[in-house]
């Protein structure tokens, strides 16, 4: 919890494919545990709003489970779906490496992810 992350060269030189990729992953578990588990709440930036995190990430989280539930398709792995910390690195892997499948299905979590990473991946921009 409080060590190096360690990435093998090769996973770093070919991290994954589609919307994966173990280096984007386990740094946002990374980040998610600077304040404790890794349990999908990372410590926010002052201007970003703890309570619209949680209401915008149970949504998507209540509304993917119900989709699965039903055999409807989720637009993310479904290992996203075991627990709120890997909701939350799935979801960081998707931000990075298919935003605009994310911004389509779920608009209300890209923006959350772009005040966390202050990062607009979709204009290939930071944001302050
Ligand atoms: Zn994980």
């Amino acid at each position: 919890m409080r060590g190096p992350v360690i990435f093998s060269w090769e996973d770093v030189i070919s991290p994954g494919h589609g919307a994966h990729n173990v280096v984007i992953h386990e740094v946002a578990h990374k980040l998610d545990m600077r304040s404790g588990a890794a349990n999908g709440a990372p410590p926010f930036h002052r201007s970003m709003s703890p309570a619209r995190w949680h209401e915008v990430m149970t949504e998507a989280w209540e509304w993917a489970h119900k989709a699965q539930s039903h055999g409807r398709p989720v637009p993310i792995d479904s290992y996203g779906l075991e627990k709120p910390g890997e909701f939350f690195s799935v979801l960081s892997e998707h931000f990075f490496m298919q935003p605009e499948s994310l911004f389509e299905h779920w608009p209300q979590v890209y923006e959350q992810l772009m005040l966390f990473y202050r990062q607009d991946p979709l204009r290939g921009c930071f944001v302050s």
